[in-house]
């Protein structure tokens, strides 16, 4: 690919999928043929008369439904993946209806080489490019996303439930904020990134395929390239690429549909009108807004349409007859996207380069390493000055027999033989008998101490290292981080792979030209023989003319009845909307008092970022705050004070303006002339008298006549033949209680108090 600056089209390619198990069992016929040489797809309406002619469309290319994946690849991806290498910026849509191969396009079967889709064949090729590079860094990372009812999911995430924003820098364009990205080193690194984004995808989906064919899901993959250039500086370039797979383009619909329903039928929708729109107002030159704005989608791929970047559109489309709507509104849309105009170039030394952080880091680390080896060094010198002769007192240092050899031992037995003789000091002074106990203690402390400061200073010397070696293993080097598994023949073979691609390519281009040429110089060559021949062959010309204009025709009438169609749904929409507005409206005016409504209405603001209505929070934080501090007068004091208040305070004693000495007393409590409420007190004989008749029946006993007689005990004595009840020892008894001799049968009262 050159490296040109000059613009150039989005590539438009159409794929038709075979007839799957369903329409063959149920005989569709197949109304879509594909002519691979020209480029052309022709599709015929069975539902419009017979005569009509099958509508053409010729594009960059076209792959019928024994195209392999690998053609696909070898054709159209691979120069733009190579281009992404190179620096450019490259995206690839899937665009059709559900069930047309877009996702076989794009992922295909996973663990089949055979069908793999373009992003695992794109990871082999930018890894096998990267292994066979000479003289460059690279640094290869991946981010998931996905676009759901115009809500962004980082599939790579742990928290799925998170939604991100979308954030626009003056100097790099829009960006997902907070977007993970991890970076990869090979192949198996990056196919397990997609697969734990595919995991996510399907988490929280009830139905995964009606889910997938209402959301967006981008794959991106930034590789960063760094190579010293002729100026003797290292550059680096910045390739991302996008690779996209869309929504089904098949519209939901929004008929019958009522708020929360009708505003998820229209938001799937956005995205991909929006994408229509923005087509739309690229191709048509007299347009000079393009509604980037009107969905995330779109602002986010914003470069991809229009701008700094290589794109590939692939139109996926079903063969059989029951699709054939579908079919050519896919068709038409991507024969649109033909006329885009990119403007690509090659992305050098950005700011935010990841690998320039890197190198710098890296750098920083070493030196770092370096200083600490530095210092190891010099005490190590300083040994050496103290074994020279001079007196050097260290606590029980040994004398060491180092010479210059020992420099270059390496770290770890530095550090081992470092450890072992402090060990051998302290164990020394253990066993030393001549040293006080204390003393000893006091030595054997601070060896400890040095001991743990070594420990410690390898520690961190050992995480640097581990640091410097973990970031710089990130940054890939043909044939050293990757191996490159396929030998010299394989090589050839891809390389003449390519080559027959570019032929093939070259072909069909030449192909339409020739198609195209042939019309206009007919009539420049032709010389007639006779007036007949003429009249003949201007007859057969006419003809062809009329044929041709005929399929204009009709080409407006369908695109005049699908705009007939999209404005009646818009307008169903509208009306919708409208009808709810209409409602709120009537609640507003209704139920919500005028002052409220001025109120939330001076609250509302619109957020340009969000793309919607937003209330400011009822209390501003500079009120708070003015709320909070107290005002200049009355700094010092209790309340606020005048300037003249406070020097009339001072001056004379005024009465006026004592309000700063006023005393502080508690309250002085009245008196208090009521009392609490007692309960009325009752009389023991009446007391006695309704316990008594309160009683229950069968706790009455019966006294035998005479029995108490007998006895010689008086009826009032604490144990009356009721042992049960006689709890209380001191019952008081009632002075009417009938003596037992009177009233033998009745039923004794308990314990009355005696008179
Ligand atoms: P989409 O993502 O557009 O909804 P899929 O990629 O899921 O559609 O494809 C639907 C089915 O058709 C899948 O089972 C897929 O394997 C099959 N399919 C699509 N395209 C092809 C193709 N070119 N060759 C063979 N099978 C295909
Ligand atoms: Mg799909």
């Amino acid at each position: 690919m050159s490296k040109s600056k000059s613009s150039e089209t989005v590539k438009v390619v159409v794929r038709c999928r075979p007839m799957n198990e369903k329409e063959r069992a149920a005989n569709y016929e197949r109304v879509v043929s594909v002519d691979v040489k020209l480029g052309q797809v022709s599709v015929r309406n069975p539902k419009t008369s017979s005569h009509e002619l099958p509508k053409v469309f010729t594009f960059d290319s076209v792959y019928d439904w024994s195209s392999k994946q690998v053609d696909l690849y070898d054709e159209t991806f691979r120069p733009l993946v190579d281009s992404v290498l190179q620096g450019f910026n490259g995206t690839i849509f899937a665009y059709g209806q559900t069930g047309t191969g877009k996702t076989y396009t794009m992922e295909g079967v996973r663990n089949d080489p055979e069908r793999r889709g373009v992003i695992p064949n794109s990871f082999e090729h930018i890894f096998t490019h990267i292994s066979r590079s000479q003289n460059q860094q690279y640094l290869v990372r991946a981010s998931y996303l996905e676009i759901y009812q115009e809500e962004i999911r980082d599939l790579l995430s742990k928290d799925q439930s998170r939604r991100l924003d979308l954030k626009e820098r003056p100097d790099t364009g829009v960006y997902v904020k907070d977007l993970s990205s991890f970076v990869t080193k090979s192949v198996r690194e990056i196919e397990h990134v997609m697969n734990l984004g595919n995991q996510n995808r399907s988490v929280g989906a009830t139905n995964m395929n009606e889910h997938s064919s209402r959301s967006h899901a981008i794959f991106v993959i930034t590789i960063e390239c760094s190579e010293l250039g002729v100026d003797g500086e290292n550059h680096i370039r910045v390739g991302k690429l996008n690779l996209v797979d869309l929504a089904g383009s098949e519209r939901q619909t929004k008929t019958g549909a009522q708020g929360e329903r009708l505003k998820e039928a229209t938001k799937i929708n956005l995205s991909l009108s929006a994408l229509g729109n923005v087509i739309s107002a690229l191709v048509d030159c007299r347009n000079t807004h393009i509604p980037y704005r009107d969905s995330k989608l779109t602002r986010l791929l914003q470069d991809s349409l229009g701008g700094n970047a290589r794109t590939v559109m692939v139109a996926n489309i079903g063969p059989a007859s029951y699709n054939v709507e579908e079919t050519l509104t896919t068709l038409r849309y991507s024969n649109r996207a033909k006329n885009i105009k990119n403007k690509p170039r090659i992305n050098e030394d950005p700011k935010d380069a990841l690998l320039r952080q890197f190198q710098e880091e890296i750098a920083r680390l070493k030196e770092q390493l370096e200083k600490r080896s530095g210092r190891k060094k010099k005490k190590r010198q300083r040994r050496r000055v103290g074994e020279s002769g001079e007196e050097f007192v260290e606590d029980g240092e040994e004398e060491d027999d180092e010479d210059e050899e020992d420099e270059d031992k390496s770290g770890a037995d530095y550090w081992k033989e470092q450890q072992e003789k402090l060990e051998k000091e302290r164990r020394a002074i253990m066993e030393d008998r001549s040293l006080v106990a204390e003393d000893k203690q006091r030595l054997l402390k601070e060896k400890e101490k040095k001991m743990d400061d070594m420990r410690k200073e390898k520690d961190a010397s050992e995480l640097l290292a581990a640091k410097v070696k973990a970031m710089e293993s990130k940054l890939l080097v043909g044939g050293k981080n990757i191996v490159d598994h396929t030998n010299e023949q394989q090589r050839i073979l891809d390389l003449k792979r390519q080559e027959i691609a570019e032929q093939k390519r070259r072909e069909r281009e030449m192909q339409q030209q020739v198609e195209c040429q042939d019309e206009e110089t007919l009539e420049l060559k032709e010389t007639y023989s006779s007036l007949q021949q003429e009249v003949d062959i201007k007859t057969k010309k006419l003809k062809k003319l009329f044929a041709k204009l005929q399929a204009v025709k009709s080409e407006i009438q369908d695109i005049q009845d699908a705009h007939i169609k999209e404005r009646q749904e818009l307008g169903q929409t509208q009306n919708e909307l409208t009808r709810e507005l209409k409602l709120k409206t009537l609640i507003m005016e209704n139920f919500i008092p005028l002052e409220e409504k001025t109120k939330t209405e001076n609250r509302a603001f619109f957020d340009e970022e969000d793309d919607t209505w937003k209330l400011r929070p009822i209390t501003r934080i500079e009120d708070d705050q003015r709320m909070m501090t107290r005002p200049v007068s009355a700094v010092g004091y209790r309340r606020p004070l005048s300037q003249h208040a406070r020097l009339a305070m001072m001056m004379q004693a005024d009465i006026r303006y004592r309000a700063e000495n006023i005393m502080m007393l508690e309250l002085d409590m009245p008196i208090r002339t009521t009392k609490e409420y007692e309960g009325p007190v009752i009389a023991p004989k009446v007391a006695a008298a309704l316990e008594d008749a309160l009683r229950d029946e069968d706790e009455i006993q019966v006294d035998a006549g005479g029995l108490h007689s007998s006895l010689g005990l008086s009826p009032t004595g604490p144990k009356s033949g009721r042992p049960k009840t006689g709890k209380k020892s001191s019952t008081p008894t009632s002075a009417h209680s009938p003596s037992g001799s009177g009233h033998p049968l009745y039923p004794q009262s308990r314990g009355l108090v005696p008179k």
